[in-house]
């Protein structure tokens, strides 16, 4: 098989509302891919943020596998250990014990349920911010900040104000003591890794707590260790009232999750929300090998020295304005609008990543890249960005 051959039926069968792909891919083992032609690929997009521990990792294979072959699904009408056990660590990673978890399949239905649970304070208004993104569904997509991605489908959900992101004055306008919730993304990673004044989540804290609004962490693509902490807002010392998982949850299983914290976790009653699929023993057993993982190979803390590195090094590469944002989900800023470019001279060399926008190249790899792979990254970085063009 070829990856023409591949892309060519992906054309005539598949919607068009993505890009089309290039390539096919379809094996892998720990940061390293291979298309459907056998070519060998470094991974630094983690299926965006999705594969913490890689491709294939031992523990996500023996975890699914055992459980599939076990009891596959259950549905919410019966317990299952699984997702208690899941359940209570997440709980016990926020450091709250009054958390209460609701489960779902994505990052997009995560938010869902945040949406539906700030009604039941009994106000409407919401507060997101500009250039944000938080899902595609209607609901969702009514948070997100992006024009583009909401006009086609107006009208969306009324009552939703976007201010700029980072901006406290803008959200002490906005917030007043009809505000049901505030959504923030600790870091904004689809809008090309935007990262926050250091005391603005805090400052927004302060403000939800005056006026009775609820504040929202969606950790979809910061959490799970990706920034060196749990679910990237730990930093500011601050505790949301909700946090909203996804990508990185079920280290490539589809899995989403909405933890409510305090008074937020007794909102909801029975018959309020609910997904078929929200729990599922072998998306809820992959979370868990993950989960473990990360805590005994001490990958946070390996993170965190290895955004250093990459920092340090890109930065240095002539063209590269900025490298921004934490642990391993950084932007690289080029100082021209070439990140589309640059992105497919990586692929051609076996490099592959993501460009967030015209001039910001995404990376969000496996937490446990190893460092020779984040080295051979850097050269081919350099390499692609002395090309002539
Ligand atoms: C990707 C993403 C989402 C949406 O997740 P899906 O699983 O694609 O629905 C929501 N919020 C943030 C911050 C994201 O990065």
């Amino acid at each position: 098989m070829k990856n023409s051959d591949l892309i060519k039926r992906w054309s005539k069968s598949i919607q068009d509302n993505y890009g089309i792909p290039t390539i096919a891919l379809v094996r892998g083992k720990g940061s390293e891919v291979y298309d459907v032609e056998g070519k060998k690929y470094l991974d630094l997009l983690g299926g965006i943020a999705t594969n913490v521990l890689g491709h294939a990792h031992p523990a996500v294979v023996k975890a699914v596998s055992q459980q599939v072959a076990t009891m596959g699904h259950v549905s919410n009408f019966y317990a299952h250990p699984n997702v208690i056990e899941l359940a209570e660590k997440l709980v016990a990673m926020t450091g709250e014990k009054s958390g209460r978890v609701f489960f779902a399949q994505s990052g997009a239905e995560a938010n869902e349920a945040a949406l539906k649970l700030s009604r039941r304070t009994g106000r409407t208004r919401i507060v997101a911010t500009q250039s944000s993104f938080h899902g595609r569904t209607m609901g969702a997509l009514s948070l997100t900040g992006q024009p583009s991605k909401r006009e086609p489908f107006l009208p969306l959900i009324k009552g939703i104000s976007h201010v700029p992101y980072g901006d406290i004055k803008a959200m002490r306008r906005a917030i007043t003591k009809k505000t049901a919730m505030v959504i923030l993304e600790p870091i904004m990673g689809e809008a090309g890794v935007i990262v926050p004044p250091l005391d603005y989540l805090e400052q927004v804290r302060e403000l939800c707590t005056a006026n009775g609004a609820l504040l929202v962490i969606d950790a979809v693509q910061t959490g799970m260790g990706r920034t060196g902490d749990w679910f990237g807002y730990e930093y500011s010392g601050i505790t949301p009232d909700v946090i909203t998982l996804a990508k990185g949850l079920g280290g490539g299983l589809p899995l989403g999750a909405m933890i409510a914290l305090g008074n937020a976790a007794k909102l909801f009653a029975p018959g309020d929300h609910g997904s078929t699929f929200g729990g599922n023993p072998v998306t809820t057993a992959a979370a868990l090998a993950v989960i473990k993982v990360i805590e005994k190979e001490k990958l946070m803390a390996k993170v965190r020295k290895d955004q250093e590195l990459i920092m340090q090094t890109v930065a240095l590469i002539p063209g590269v304005k900025e490298v921004r944002g934490a642990g391993l989900l950084l932007g690289i800023e080029l100082e021209s609008p070439q990140a589309v470019t640059i992105a497919r001279e990586l692929q051609t060399l076996g490099v592959l990543v993501n460009a967030a926008n015209a001039s910001t190249i995404r990376i969000a790899p496996a937490l446990n890249i190893s460092t020779m792979q984040i080295k051979k990254f850097c050269s081919l970085f350099e390499k692609v960005m002395s090309n002539e063009r």
